[in-house]
């Protein structure tokens, strides 16, 4: 299979589909240029290699046509910054002036296309739309994990016109190589550390995990679904009474399949959802009448720790309690520095598709773990093991 470095890019016009959605202040300043940065060695080893490149890009989410808030013109400037070098634009990402544009294109220069989604059909993934983009260059990679789970003319759909010239870009490859060392190629012990609020949005990854590896660790507000379906009172905490018996099947089938699930024994209990509010720690099975578990307590943090740090694979989904307000985040600060601990030791460690990116940006950790990914539902669908069309329009 072709892919970025075996790849000859000499004199060719490459589509890239990058991932450049970032923040803009009311001065349409960029407030986190981290994914365009990120986007940088895909786009350098094109130009590097002789090619010209034409960068194709959603920013937020316009209704029908041009909005000038969601306009990629005003991230041309900090990518020109960021790349070392000018960047055309082209005002509409298809017709007279992008085809314009896109032949008078030398090797070693780049063209941002305006915002894809003006046009309605870049989601509903229209072919003819699709066919307009494709006609700009001779070569499509896809670096954009973050809208790898749809469909879309830019994503998957476009694909199809580059049947020998259309592969990943680096961002993409890392994506995919993280998720495979963990689920495919795992060294065990394989830890898996699931938190989040609620159990209902876990479900197909929890069963999924339950044939990979060898422990998991359930926290969050999910943790109190799970201690109410064994019998526990858990006071005002996080319920979902729709899933108690969910909770209970995925308990049978830890046992059934050896995978020990470790739940958190104590818990730090407020009794309002505020950081203001008043604290006390509880056994988590017998927290008091409207308090409600707010974070993992010391021996959970202390268990928990443990089995982290002798594990050899682990993948993190999801704090383990309210870490947005600052008492509560002491569980998940000490699970972060747990898995970072655990990756100085060896272990490939995987934090992706929930909060716990936020989490190990908070705590200044995401240099310290081997790969945090860049695409929250992308990351979640694909650790449920389904077949992201981006990457299946790659592999095809
Ligand atoms: P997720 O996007 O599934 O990773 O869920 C993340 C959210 O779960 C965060 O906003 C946390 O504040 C929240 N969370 C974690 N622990 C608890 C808890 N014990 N009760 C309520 N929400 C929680």
């Amino acid at each position: 299979m072709k892919n970025i470095d075996n790849y000859t890019f000499s004199g060719k016009k490459v589509l890239i589909r990058v991932d450049f959605n970032v923040p803009l202040d009311g001065n349409f300043n960029v407030t986190d240029n981290t994914r365009i940065a990120a986007s940088v060695p895909t786009i350098k080893k094109v130009l590097n290699g002789g090619g010209a490149v034409i960068l194709m890009s959603h920013l937020g989410r316009p209704k029908v046509g041009f909005e000038n808030k969601f306009s990629l013109k005003h991230i041309v400037s900090e990518t020109e910054k960021l790349i070392g070098q000018p960047v055309k634009f082209a005002p509409d990402c298809i017709g007279k002036e992008a085809v314009e544009l896109s032949e008078n294109l030398k090797p070693g220069e780049v063209l941002l296309l305006e915002n894809l989604r003006f046009y309605p059909q870049e989601t509903s993934g229209d072919i003819d739309f699709s066919k307009k983009l494709a006609s700009l260059g001779n070569v499509y990679i896809n670096d954009a994990f973050g809208t790898a789970h749809r469909a879309h003319a830019s994503t998957t759909i476009i694909a199809q016109f580059f049947p020998n010239d259309k592969m990943f870009g680096y961002l993409i490859e890392k994506e995919i190589f993280s998720v495979s060392k963990v689920l495919k190629e795992g060294v065990s012990p394989i830890t898996a550390i699931v938190g989040g609020a609620k159990v209902s949005s876990k479900i197909i990854i929890l069963e999924q995990l339950l044939n990979k590896v060898n422990n998991i660790i359930i926290g969050g507000g999910m943790a109190y679904t799970f201690a109410k379906a064994m019998g526990g009172n858990v006071g005002s905490s996080l319920v979902e009474t729709d899933f108690l018996q969910t909770a209970r099947d995925i308990l049978a089938q830890a046992n059934s399949k050896n995978v020990n699930i470790l739940l958190p024994e104590d818990t730090v209990a407020a009794d309002q959802f505020s950081n203001e509010a008043n604290i006390q720690l509880f056994d988590t099975n017998s927290i008091a009448d409207s308090w409600m578990g707010m974070d993992i307590g010391n021996k959970a943090i202390k268990s928990f720790t443990s089995c982290i740090e002798n594990s050899k694979t682990i993948l993190w989904n999801g704090p383990v309690g309210v870490f947005e307000m600052e008492n509560f985040e002491n569980g998940t600060k000490a699970i972060a520095i747990a898995v970072a601990n655990a990756t100085q030791k060896g272990a490939f460690t995987l934090v992706g598709g929930g909060d716990s990116v936020a989490a190990v940006n908070k705590f200044k950790l995401s240099d310290k773990v081997s790969h945090v990914s860049t695409g929250g539902g992308a990351m979640l669908e694909y650790l449920e093991g389904k077949e992201l069309p981006g990457i299946a329009a790659i592999m095809e």
